[in-house]
């Protein structure tokens, strides 16, 4: 296969997948980014990193489902040969609902059965819930259990992905803005440097030439605590957004998110924090004496459809659009690229991802 210079611009999860499929299959990576290498400014830093396909079956289409169950299984292979350690685990996820938001619980498994995935969805009486989650006991008389499901947790996978690319020998460019970019070639700190492709992965930010793309705001705390044990993310059915919550290592609890349509940055409200501090206790009133480590807020990169988006002018692509489901749909997105760049023909399971610049309708 002929080995490409290929630029990726941007280092969210969709940049930095993209960039370590792309040197898999023996080309030569060259990364701008315009944040520093501690990524802690973008979407991806504050993502919670649930990779629940099923689950979001709740609000997205079926494509989401499909795609995702491919990438679950897709980071499960790549996630043991990366540099350094990341955490994620596959232990399913448990979905719960108070009495007043049951309705919830079996539209969603309705939409599992419809998109024909039955066989991935349990009901748990209490007994078999009890099982699962031990100290849940007494909370909650059914469930829902979905495998497989899982979560990784984008603090340690980050900078796995840099340093696996630093090593393999991809040339990292931090600090460094792209000014401008175009079929081939890309203008950075004044000068302009030719590539044999450009993939644009700078999410919100490449709204200057996608306008369709919107920005929906996500509002998410982390908690410590050493007095809650929980084995799997759990999904709390919520009349506004889907609700979970994350056990990490070192007694850490995501939990998330709010969704907004708004591209405001300020910090969380009052509302929201009430919202997912009152989540996290009515699931486990030990949550009570946590400490909150962190409250933080970012925006989605979105498109009309809430489906992401491959967009082609020549040797240009541009990635996008991935909303909720970066962690959940990046490597599928890669590997579609990267089948695209190495053997000239975008895969069938693209058909619905693929739009031309030419050709895609714009919001005015
Ligand atoms: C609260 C919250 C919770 C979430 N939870 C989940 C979840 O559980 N599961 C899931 O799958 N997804 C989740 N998401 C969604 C996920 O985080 C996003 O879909 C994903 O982070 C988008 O990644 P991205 O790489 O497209 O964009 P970004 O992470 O924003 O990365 C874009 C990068 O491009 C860089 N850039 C921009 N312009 C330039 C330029 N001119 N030159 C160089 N670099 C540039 C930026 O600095 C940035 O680093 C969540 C999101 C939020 C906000």
């Amino acid at each position: 296969m002929h080995s490409y210079r290929i630029a990726i611009v941007g280092a969210g999860v969709a940049g930095l997948t993209q960039a370590l499929w792309l040197q898999r299959q023996g080309h030569r990576i060259s990364l701008f980014e315009s944040g520093s290498e501690d990524l802690a400014h973008h979407c991806s830093h504050v993502g919670a990193g649930m990779l629940a396909p099923y689950c979001e079956l709740s609000e997205a289409e079926a494509e989401i489902c499909r795609w995702g169950a491919a990438a679950l299984e897709l980071w499960r292979q790549l996630v043991p040969t990366l540099a350094r350690p990341v955490h994620m685990s596959c232990n399913g996820t448990l979905v719960v609902a108070h009495h007043q938001d049951r309705a919830g619980m079996h539209h969603l498994a309705e939409r599992i059965k419809h998109a024909g995935f039955e066989p991935r969805l349990r009901w748990l009486q209490r007994s078999e819930l009890h099982e699962l989650e031990p100290e849940l006991e007494g909370r909650f008389s059914t469930g829902l259990y979905l495998t497989p499901e899982g979560e990784i947790d984008p603090r340690s996978l980050l900078p796995a992905l840099v340093e696996t690319l630093r090593r393999d020998g991809a040339q990292l460019h931090f600090a460094t803005r792209v000014d401008a970019l175009a079929p081939g070639e890309i203008h950075a700190q004044g000068q302009r440097h030719a590539f044999d492709w450009v993939v644009d992965c700078r999410g919100l930010a490449a709204s200057d030439t996608w306008p369709a793309l919107r920005g929906v705001r996500g509002e998410i705390l982390t908690l410590r605590s050493p007095d809650v044990q929980l084995h799997r993310p759990i999904r709390m059915m919520h009349p506004r957004y889907p609700l979970y919550i994350v056990p990490r290592p070192g007694n850490r609890f995501v939990v998330g998110a709010t969704s907004i349509e708004s591209d405001s940055l300020r910090p969380p409200t009052v509302r929201s924090s009430l919202e997912l501090l009152s989540a996290a206790y009515a699931l486990h009133p030990a949550f009570a004496e946590a400490e909150i480590v962190e409250m933080k807020t970012q925006c989605r990169p979105t498109l009309p459809d809430h489906l992401p988006a491959i967009r082609q002018q020549d040797n240009l692509l541009q990635v996008n659009g991935l909303y909720r489901h970066g962690y959940l749909l990046s490597p599928f997105l890669a590997e579609t690229v990267a089948t695209f760049i190495g053997e000239q023909r975008w895969p069938e399971t693209a058909a619905v991802l693929r739009r031309s610049l030419d050709t895609v309708t714009e919001r005015p």
